[in-house]
């Protein structure tokens, strides 16, 4: 299959770029599209024939359902049994934006969409050309990062490219995305509101809104524990991993600094890589030597985070070295991405 490219950068021919866009949707293929969050992978999510070539295009497991976006609050009335109460306060904060819900399904949302699941995720994006493709394909957008699964989710259309060129129908190129990181889970459907997966919608910002919510047990520590299966089931998949054997240093920069550079020193022969910091990027000796933003900035490291990790990949990084951040508020979702990213590799200095 030959991959489209439509470039709606310049803001020039959106309405026409869309319009084809969406006739791919309504007609059963594939559209990957920038969101604020990461690009997604969009099929019509009520389309039972549809929905199984996003999984196929990823190499995504089954099991792992899909995300289902709308453009306008009443469109959830279609795909979900019930709107609890603390779901239209949460809508009203947060919405359009980078959270998702996850509701009792109702009888047109395909299994195959919710991976079997009795319940449906539902987002609506802030970004406007996903949300005026939602619009124009009219049917809820179901959508995953569009990425190969176990690959760093995509902020760039390039990324998209590298991964689903001649998998997909088309890919429309937005520019690179705002926030970098997958959208915040937040589970609506029982008593308290459960996060499921951290994002930039924080557990803080959440409480401020609705006042009691609490974190999965099997994403609240950041390593996982055997026993607690997590309730969103793409959470316990390897992901965002680079190729290269990944480790995390905690601890005080100065020493992580000092340690870094005696790990790479040893290790001669291979391609060396830091995820480094501005604060810290000029004292590393590694062949490659990438600052993902200022510790002083969470937002820009969550912004550069994948791109960082696919650059590494890119350049051949052998053995890469990646220092820890603060794990307070967004820290925490970055902090839960970069673990998955170093397959729970961590050192404590
Ligand atoms: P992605 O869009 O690639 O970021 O993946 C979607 C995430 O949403 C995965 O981690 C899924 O496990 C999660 N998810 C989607 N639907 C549900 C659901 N009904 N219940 C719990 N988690 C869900
Ligand atoms: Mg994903």
């Amino acid at each position: 299959m030959k991959t489209e490219y439509v470039d709606l950068r310049d803001g020039k021919d959106v309405k026409e770029g869309l319009y084809k866009a969406a006739e791919i949707i309504k007609t059963g293929g594939l559209v990957a599209f920038p969101t604020e969050t990461v690009y997604g992978l969009g099929a019509n999510g009520l389309d039972e024939n549809a929905v199984p070539k996003i999984y196929e295009a990823k190499g995504r497991p089954s099991d792992n359902p899909l995300i289902l976006h709308i453009s306008e609050f009443d469109e959830i009335e279609n795909i979900v049994k019930e709107i609890p109460d603390v779901a239209f306060v949460l809508a009203d904060e947060f919405w359009p934006g980078p959270l998702t819900m996850v509701f009792k399904k109702s009888d047109i949302v395909p299994y195959r969409t919710t991976g079997g699941l009795e319940s449906v995720a539902v987002r609506m994006p802030s970004n406007k050309i996903a949300r005026e493709l939602i619009k124009t394909a009219g049917v809820p957008v179901a959508a995953p990062s569009a990425n190969s699964s176990g690959r760093p989710s995509p902020t760039k259309a390039d990324h998209v490219l590298s991964d689903l060129d001649g998998k997909i129908d088309m890919v429309i190129d937005g520019g690179t995305v705002d926030i970098g990181l997958e959208s915040t889970i937040v589970d609506v459907t029982g008593e308290v509101p459960v996060i499921l997966r951290p994002g930039f919608i924080t557990e803080e910002m959440l409480s401020e809104a609705i006042g009691r919510v609490k974190t999965d047990d099997a994403v609240k520590n950041l390593s996982p524990d055997k026993d607690l299966k997590p309730k969103a089931p793409g959470m316990k998949y390897r992901h965002y991993a680079p190729q290269g054997k990944m480790t995390i240093y905690k601890g005080k920069p100065e020493k992580v600094v000092k340690i870094i550079n005696e790990e790479t020193a040893k290790s001669e022969g291979k391609k060396t890589a830091v995820l480094a910091t501005d604060e810290t990027k000029r004292y590393y000796k590694a062949d490659i030597v990438i600052s993902v933003g200022s510790r002083e900035d969470s937002e820009s490291i969550a912004h550069n985070l994948f791109d960082t990790l696919r650059s590494f990949d890119d350049m051949g990084a052998e053995i890469i070295f990646s220092e820890g951040f603060d794990e307070s508020r967004l820290g925490f979702a970055i902090m839960n991405r970069l673990h998955k990213s170093a397959g729970y590799n961590i050192v404590n200095v």
